[in-house]
């Protein structure tokens, strides 16, 4: 039996944070993306994963990167 990581690790919750996926930052997550939607800001993202977890510095980065391409309005701030 090979048990997929390793310590306990509760997986029912959601809301685990994860670290940020941006290299070299790891500070903790408040917001997950679509991978395709963070590229779209941070070029240099493993090829794993669906999902890139963002700290609150890198979501805000990415936020105003995307800004001209996309409209935030509906999002109220
Ligand atoms: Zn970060």
């Amino acid at each position: 039996m090979t048990p997929e990581g390793s310590g306990p690790r509760p997986r029912a919750n959601d809301d685990v944070e994860e670290p940020c996926v941006v290299r070299g930052c790891g500070a903790p997550s408040v917001r997950h993306l679509a991978l395709a939607e963070a590229r779209k800001a941070f070029t240099d993202l493993p090829e794993k994963g669906r999902r890139a977890p963002l700290c609150r510095d890198h979501y805000r980065e990415w936020k105003k990167a995307t800004k001209d391409a996309r409209k935030l309005d509906r999002l109220g701030w």
